[in-house]
Formats: structure tokens, sequence, C-alpha cells
């Protein structure tokens, strides 16, 4: 038997004892401060993630701080600041569609369908207002 396995044998040992006997701590505070002090520091340690991520960073533009409480997003807001819709660019993602690009020839993300293709000039005069609003907060940060 190799040694590094001596160690890993005894953790797992210790792991299965604590568990039919439970573990003894004598912590010097309440119980309350230290979820508190947890709470904070899985806090601190998402926003150094959140800041130096690689994905979601559109949604970092608009929403930079991390927290516990959801955002009251729209539907639609949700899923024209994400992406994650019915649009080609995303579908295309997961090879469920050969292309990221729409019918009209322009590549099919959001901001194609919210501004310039012209298959969605009927939906544009419908509910132009509701979606403008969308764009706004999207191109003018
Ligand atoms: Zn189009």
């Amino acid at each position: 038997m190799q040694p590094i396995f001596l160690g890993s044998e005894a953790a797992d040992n210790l792991a299965k004892q604590a568990t039919k006997e439970g573990t003894h701590l004598h912590l010097q505070a309440p119980k309350c401060h230290l979820k508190k002090i947890l709470r904070n520091l899985s806090l601190n340690k998402w926003q150094q993630d959140w800041d130096s991520g690689d994905t979601g960073r559109a949604i970092f533009n608009i929403l930079p701080k991390v927290t516990l409480t959801p955002a009251s997003w729209s539907r639609e807001s949700i899923l024209f600041d994400t992406g994650h819709g019915p649009f080609p660019s995303y579908i295309y993602r997961f090879w469920l569609r050969h292309s990221d690009i729409c019918t009209c020839g322009e590549k099919g993300d959001p901001l194609h369908y919210a501004t310039s293709c012209h298959m969605m000039l009927s939906f544009y005069k419908t509910k132009c207002r509701k979606y403008s609003t969308l764009v706004e907060k999207h191109t003018f940060k």
C-alpha cells in the first residue's frame, strides 16, 4: 500500500466517524454571527469571480454588483439582455441550427431583431414602445 492512500483512507475514516458520531465544535461566536461572516465571504468571492469572469459580460455591464436579491426584470428584458431566447445566434450555439444568420441575411442576435430586421416590421408597429425601452437600455449604457 502506498503512503498517499493511507492519508486519504484516514480522512475517509474520520469523515465516516463524523457522520455517525457528529463533531464537537466550540465556537466563540453566536451561530447567526458566523452565518453572516460566511455569507459576506461568499458574496466577496462571488463578486471577485463576477468582476474577473469571461462570461456574462453583457449582464455585467448592466448589473456589475452581485446581490442575493433577484433583479425584477421582465421576461422580455431577460431574453433581450442575456440573448438566451429564440434567436438564431443563441440556438446556433447549441448546434440546433446550421447558422446564426437571420432569414433576412444579417446576424440574428437580439439587437438585430430589436432594431434593424425588416422581418419584424409588423411587430415594431404593435409593440414598439415596450421594446424601444429595451433597446435604449441595451445601447445607451
Ligand atoms: Zn433579420
